[in-house]
């Protein structure tokens, strides 16, 4: 499932083909993903104008003329794919846009959503309504922004009783962070995916707060860096999960100690984290 530093990957790669041109056309080949698609969706974007491509947490919130928003959510298995000649629509192909300089200009630019799960989600409002949306209204700072700091970890995880990884997870306390990246910045932090949020504090919370920005960075950066080619042949956005310490490395070596990692599950879902680096 894309986390924030894959969708942010996503949005990098859309702003520049999107941002200033129009929807010359508009393909919709269902009325719902995950929930039922907006009413008359091809029509309402037909002929509007992308301003500009921005991000809150795992959404993508692409900008229209009109004050207007057009959100994005992958889900389990949605991608964005990116072509300059028209592709060949295959049976998960549920959304195409057709970009060009004018409405009525020749296309330079066909944009795919692919989700063969449909878990993924596509909405169009008033930006006036972004900070009342069902989707959005509850959600967390984001950790890259201002509002997150050690201070905000200690304020929302105090009298939490449960594990700090699936506090991590709660996009209402922070936004963008799932499962892969919740173990790596535990580990980053040296605390154990097992600890009780409520005991995350002072310069536990510190370490951790620097663990979840410093892992998020790089992880972008390394989307940034396949970036530079980042549409494949197949249109696909190339963003690749890389330089991960310990997510998914069950029963390997840790990089600081060499003790075997260990993968336990939490509320259903896979942690893992090093027995001896983390507390
Ligand atoms: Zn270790």
């Amino acid at each position: 499932m894309p986390e924030l530093p894959e969708v942010e990957t996503v949005r990098r790669a859309l702003a520049p083909v999107l941002e200033q041109q129009f929807i010359a056309a508009a393909f919709v080949g269902r009325d719902d993903l995950r929930w039922p698609l907006p009413e008359n969706l091809a029509a309402r974007l037909l002929g509007r104008r992308f301003t500009s491509v921005d991000r809150r947490g795992k959404y993508v919130l692409m900008h229209l003329d009109q004050q207007d928003i057009l959100l994005l959510h992958l889900g389990m298995s949605g991608s964005i794919r990116i072509y300059d000649t028209p592709p060949p629509l295959g049976k998960h192909d549920h959304i195409m846009l057709t970009i060009a300089a004018s409405p009525t200009a020749s296309a330079t630019h066909y944009v795919v959503l692919n989700d063969p799960r449909r878990f993924g989600w596509v909405d169009v409002f008033p930006a006036a309504h972004q900070d009342s949306h069902k989707l959005l209204r509850h959600m967390g700072p984001e950790p890259l922004g201002n509002g997150f700091s050690a201070a905000h970890l200690q304020m929302v995880f105090k009298g939490r009783q449960g594990p700090v990884k699936n506090a991590l997870l709660n996009q209402q306390l922070i936004a963008g962070i799932g499962n892969i990246y919740a173990s790596e910045a535990l580990f980053h932090a040296g605390i154990s995916p097992r600890r009780k949020a409520a005991t995350v504090r002072g310069q536990r919370a510190e370490r951790l707060a620097a663990a979840v920005v410093k892992t998020l960075r790089a992880a972008i950066e390394d989307g940034g860096t396949s970036l530079r080619d980042h549409v494949q042949p197949g249109g696909e956005i190339g963003y690749f999960v890389q330089r991960l310490a310990v997510y998914g490395r069950a029963g390997q070596p840790c990089q600081t100690c060499t003790t075997p990692i260990k993968m336990i599950v939490q509320s259903g879902r896979s942690s893992f984290y090093c027995p001896r680096c983390q507390g």
